[in-house]
């Protein structure tokens, strides 16, 4: 008898909650690393999918394996094929640990592979494309964890000079007034691995049109033990979105053992259908699959497969059709947990 062949690669996660693309992979102990390719921007980098590498930056939320096992990986790799120096953003506490980690490297493989690390403290920000930045703040895990909103500042015209004609505005500009003030629009909030904490309703991250979030509890037994590994429970969740202004919240970092539909139904319960139905999970592929489709066919495309387009067909980067350069995150975009339609079992605990 033959030899078993290993098990089949599910590929990435992914969904179009436009104007973003959502796509990763994010198992609870396993590996997260989450791609918004409109903001350039990687969270975390557990491992790293080819996917990843044409992101410009990357934002840690920690140290756990689970989060930062191919960060070294995406550094060699895109300097390897020329894509540049890789900017990593990451929790001040832990920039010297990182930085011994990637020299650690440069002995290993005798050539120094270069690298940018931006350490940012609680309220940090920095510009990741021009006028969206990337601001940090704290949450509570079992080593030093940062969260990340991602935030666009517009200049806007003060009320008092609403109104007044062009002329008399550069008048004033040429006088010095001060006749704008900048708007903060937040567009997207990162927060891995935590407890629930009070930086979960602060401005930038309620308001922020996506929420990328971890939840690693469904049951109800369950809360003791995400409070010792200290994670959130989908209870955390509930709470959260009756207050958080999301037009919708992914969730990922479920462990294997969660029964995906029972969860989803769990939500509905508790928040009811319309707050429930803004809520999705980046390794349901089926479910994520079937909204693609409907999205093609919405827009007048036809969801048919591609060659190398995996499960997804034309996958989610059917704008790049044909741009062959770089690394094609085409492939396996089908995602989806353990195939079918969310049969999580047995899982970890850690991370
Ligand atoms: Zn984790
Ligand atoms: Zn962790």
């Amino acid at each position: 008898m033959l030899p078993k062949p290993p098990p089949r690669d599910n590929g990435l996660g992914f969904l179009f909650l436009p104007p973003y693309r959502v796509a990763g992979t994010s198992v609870a102990g396993e590996a997260t690393s989450i791609m918004v390719p409109e903001l350039d921007v990687t969270f975390d980098l557990g491992i790293c999918p080819r996917a990843m590498l044409p992101s410009k930056y990357v934002c840690i939320s920690h140290g756990h394996m689970d989060h930062i096992g191919g960060l070294a990986y995406w550094c060699s790799q895109r300097y390897f094929q020329g894509m540049g120096v890789g900017n990593i953003i990451c929790p001040e506490p832990i920039a010297p640990a990182i930085q011994r980690m990637l020299e650690g490297y440069n002995d290993l493989e005798r050539q120094k592979t270069p690298y940018n690390l931006i350490p940012l403290k609680p309220e940090g920000t920095h510009e990741i494309k021009n006028n969206v930045f990337v601001r940090a703040f704290a949450l509570e895990h079992t080593a030093p964890t940062f969260g990340y909103s991602v935030i666009e500042r517009r200049s806007k015209l003060k009320d008092e000079f609403v109104g007044l004609p062009q002329e008399k505005l550069t008048e004033l500009k040429s006088q010095g007034t001060e006749i704008t003030r900048w708007l903060e629009i937040p567009l997207v909030a990162y927060v891995y691995d935590t407890v629930p904490v009070p930086a979960m309703v602060r401005e930038d991250v309620r308001k922020a049109q996506l929420i990328l979030c971890e939840c690693t509890f469904f049951e109800p037994g369950d809360r003791a033990r995400a409070k010792v590994g200290m994670h959130l429970h989908v209870s955390d969740i509930v709470e959260w979105l009756k207050v958080a202004e999301c037009q919708a919240m992914v969730i990922g970092h479920v462990s294997r053992r969660t029964n995906l539909a029972i969860a989803k139904s769990f939500l509905v319960q508790a928040l009811g259908k319309e707050k429930a139905d803004r809520v999705h999970f980046l390794m349901d592929g089926k479910a994520n699959k079937e909204r693609f489709e409907r999205q093609l066919l919405d827009a007048g495309e036809h969801p048919t497969p591609v060659r190398g387009g995996g499960k997804f067909g034309a996958g989610p980067f059917r704008g790049r059709q044909g741009d062959a350069r770089g690394p094609g995150p085409a492939r396996g975009m089908g995602g989806g947990g353990s195939g079918s339609g969310g049969g999580y079992r047995s899982g970890p605990t850690r991370g």
